[in-house]
């Protein structure tokens, strides 16, 4: 079964691995970009879009999501470009 997931900027659903994952680690509370799978913790994800990246910063959607007051590299996430198969 593949794996759907909803932007959170514009909404669309699409495959895991076409999407940034942000997650929270549930133990320290770190904010993981493109977490490995040893990492658990409540996640958002986003288009690999420098539109849907720029919404989410500007209405501070992550750090809302997330329920953190960490501070989320918005430079980090868009240098990051999605990997080609
Ligand atoms: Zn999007």
């Amino acid at each position: 079964m593949e794996h759907k997931r909803k932007c959170i900027s514009c909404g669309e659903i699409k495959n895991r691995e076409e999407m940034i994952k942000i997650t929270k680690d549930y133990i320290d509370g770190n904010i993981i970009i493109q977490p490995n799978s040893k990492r658990f913790g409540r996640s958002v994800y986003l288009c690999y879009n420098k539109n849907c990246i720029n919404i989410a910063f500007k209405k501070n959607k992550i750090n809302k999501i997330l329920k953190t007051n960490k501070n989320i590299d918005k430079e980090l996430l868009l240098g990051i470009t999605q990997p080609t198969k």
